[in-house]
């Protein structure tokens, strides 16, 4: 009797209605109970999707009976290979699962080995001969606690209950440490299979002679492990290592709440446990970051360090690219991923990653979470709601929260937000934020001499020295012109701010970080994108928005911890200019009360429940009056943020994004196109509309994203 998911569904099910069938007493074989033993590096064997059968049509029991054939015949050529690599391995799972000739797995296992199933107590041999570690790299002899392995083969392996989960913890195991990944369905049916993982890799037993607790437990043995060549973490002032201890409380799965320093090695707090937890269990590290540009860098740089299991998931990757990030989730072949905040409204993400086990969920710059800070993000309190229902009743995986901000208000913001959300309290490490080698000086100048004091500044600092500087200021323009102002004294400069396109971006910080260029005059738009580490002079021509912002942007020098000045050249006009632009970004309580309205209107006119609208509809209305307009710049993200008010104050509860994409290419030349359009008999205003539409698809290039509120700003067709 062979079958897919027999044992659980339909045997039960035939056993009620029709007891006496002949073919009850045959031995059974189900093909989804062996698969993950026949295909343990992938659970995702082509005809099987987690544990269902890929069915080439609907309802025909014949097509999955052959389908169900052809997975066996692969399963069997799968064990026939598993005998000759490694017979160890199959005459465990054969002296667990088919004990004896006349069991049910027990002709098939006898007639792939050649032999007759050893007895139990020969796995206390064959077991560990399997366990054996494989890493060259690896001094220790065992791929698990020897101690907790001692145990197993005393007691546990006498268990007929646990000779399932045990094969399955095996054939994790062996494999382990690469693209190994459990499928769910093992995980929820086999419990006991995540029970012995943990138990065999993830608890220190507190014995110096275990080989493997005492490397893989130690974060000193793990930062040598994967990030030699250093040596050692880093100490504070008092010989105590913060890194060392935030490591060590990541690694044992805590809560953590860490302050540390913008270039005090904080990525690597959390890089660390995720890289050492992804080797153990094979769990996703999801770590939260709203800065997309350096996501790329932190991959780069693993990359560099030859961890292949990092990837990135935000808003700057192309279709093809995020297709290739979600398939390598699914996979396993991803231990660290990071995310922007906007990802956990994406459908796709969210069912990608259903298919894993979250082993931690990581905010950095976790002050977005604080309405209090100036860079409070409201995507990212959605987040801990997301993480609630993914959790369910299962065990909520370990939350850790790293920023550079040490503000009490923030901190407690922080706190009180998971432990409203997730009934959580924080191990808090707060680490000293003072950067000794930093030189803060606030210079009083007018206006007009703005240039010649930056002209001296990078004369004083660099004149015939290595390193770089950058210049800050508040605009576009004034990026512009000053570097061009720079440029005619003879630097090497170039000028940085959202307007460039990613490519020249990318070539400024690359000639940046090589040495070539020595002067960046940027706006905010820098200052995350880049890792230089012999910036000598941060010099901020105008004030900047926010304190955050100034530690954040003058944080940047001085990363080689050799002397560096940040200097603040200060007029109190600017003051004034500073706070014009806050004025303009901001969101008035009349414009949330008009969007409210809004959001009501369309509510009602569809009968209540579920309102699907994008932020142009919102704004398009002519009854809807805001400060802003829907073609302005932030126009949407004022209507997120509004709309994130508004779930604050419990008015509404925002979901997740309703996007959907339609990869398309236009096929006729744009003449083509128009002789077309110009004999379809269009009335006159439709025409004009369809007119409209075509020329901004082929004045867009080819990789750009359109949305429909755009298309639809060039219409009449804003009454839906
Ligand atoms: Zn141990």
């Amino acid at each position: 009797m062979l079958g897919h998911n027999v044992i659980d569904h339909d045997l039960p099910i035939l056993q009620e209605q029709a007891p006496h069938l002949a073919l009850h007493q045959l031995p059974v074989i189900d093909t989804l109970r062996l698969s993950p033993l026949a295909f343990p590096q992938n659970p995702y064997h082509r005809l099987v999707k987690d544990y269902k059968l890929i069915r080439d049509s609907l309802n025909s029991p014949l097509s999955d009976c052959s389908s169900t054939l052809a997975l066996f015949n692969d399963q069997r050529r799968a064990f026939v290979d598993l005998n000759v690599s490694h017979q160890t391995e199959l005459l465990c799972y054969q002296a667990l699962l088919a004990p004896s000739l006349k069991s049910d797995l027990g002709m098939l296992f006898a007639s792939i080995a050649g032999q007759a199933p050893k007895r139990l107590t020969e796995l206390r041999t064959l077991i560990p001969e399997l366990l054996r570690e494989t890493d060259p790299t690896l001094t220790r002899t065992l791929k698990v606690c020897s101690t907790r392995l001692d145990q197993l083969l005393e007691i546990d392996i006498m268990d007929e209950t646990l000779h399932w989960p045990l094969a399955y913890t095996l054939a994790w195991l062996r494999v382990s440490g690469g693209n190994s990944v459990l499928a769910p369905w093992v995980r929820h049916q086999f419990p006991e299979v995540g029970r012995l993982i943990t138990e065999l890799r993830d608890t220190p037993c507190g014995q110096s002679d275990c080989g493997y607790c005492s490397t893989t437990h130690d974060p000193r043995h793990e930062l040598r492990r994967y990030f030699a060549p250093i040596q050692d973490f880093r100490t504070e002032p008092d010989g105590r290592s913060l890194q060392h201890d935030v490591v060590l409380a990541g690694m044992q799965g805590k809560h953590v709440l860490a302050i540390l320093a913008t270039g005090g090695g904080k990525s690597l707090c959390y890089q660390l446990p995720a890289l050492n937890r992804f080797h153990r269990n094979g769990s996703l590290t999801v770590i939260i970051s709203p800065l997309q540009s350096l996501m790329k860098d932190q991959v780069d740089g693993l990359l560099a360090r030859n961890v292949q299991c990092a990837a990135t998931l935000n808003g700057l990757l192309t279709m093809p690219e995020r297709a290739e990030v979600l398939e390598k989730i699914q996979l396993g072949d991803v231990g660290i991923l990071l995310v922007s905040p906007e990802q956990f409204r994406n459908k796709a993400f969210r069912r990608v990653i259903a298919q894993r086990q979250v082993g931690a969920w990581i905010f950095d710059e976790a002050h977005c979470l604080s309405k209090w800070g100036a860079d409070f993000r409201p995507d990212y309190l959605y987040v801990s709601r997301f993480i609630k229902q993914f959790t369910g009743n299962s065990d909520l995986a370990a939350i850790g929260c790293f920023t550079a901000t040490a503000k009490p208000d923030v901190l407690e913001d922080i706190e009180k937000h998971f432990e409203e959300q997730l009934g959580i309290t924080f191990e808090r490490f707060i680490g000293t934020h003072e950067r000794t080698n930093l030189h803060f000086e606030v210079l009083p100048c007018a206006r007009a001499e703005k240039r010649h004091h930056t002209q001296a500044l990078l004369e004083e600092e660099l004149g015939g020295n290595h390193g770089g500087a950058v210049v800050f200021v508040s605009s576009r323009k004034g990026a512009e012109e000053l570097a061009d102002f720079l440029i005619g004294h003879g630097w090497a400069c170039k000028h940085f701010h959202a307007g460039l396109e990613p490519h020249e971006k990318k070539d400024i910080q690359d000639a940046f970080k090589a040495g070539e260029l020595k002067i960046i005059v940027a706006t905010n738009a820098f200052g995350m994108g880049v890792d230089k580490a012999d910036i000598r002079l941060v010099v901020h021509a105008d004030i900047p928005g926010s304190l955050e912002n100034y530690l954040q942007e003058a944080g940047r020098a001085g990363r080689d911890q050799e002397q560096a000045r940040c200097v603040l050249l200060y007029d109190a006009q600017d003051i004034e200019n500073q706070f014009g632009m806050c004025e303009g970004s901001k969101l008035t309580l009349r414009d949330i009360q008009q969007i409210l309205r809004k959001l009501r209107k369309e509510s009602d006119r569809r009968k209540g429940g579920r309102l699907v609208i994008t932020a142009g509809e919102v704004l398009m209305d002519e009854q809807v009056e805001t400060s802003f307009e829907a073609g302005e710049r932030d126009a949407e993200t004022k209507v997120v943020t509004a709309v994130a008010w508004l779930e604050r104050g419990q008015f509404l509860k925002r979901e997740e994004n309703q996007t959907q994409i339609f990869p398309a290419s236009l096929k006729l030349p744009k003449e083509e196109a128009d002789k077309r359009l110009a004999t379809a008999k269009l009335p006159g205003r439709r025409l004009e509309e369809f007119k409209a539409i075509l020329s901004y698809l082929y004045d867009a290039s080819a990789d750009e994203r359109i949305n429909t509120d755009a298309l639809m700003a060039l219409t009449s067709l804003t009454k839906l």
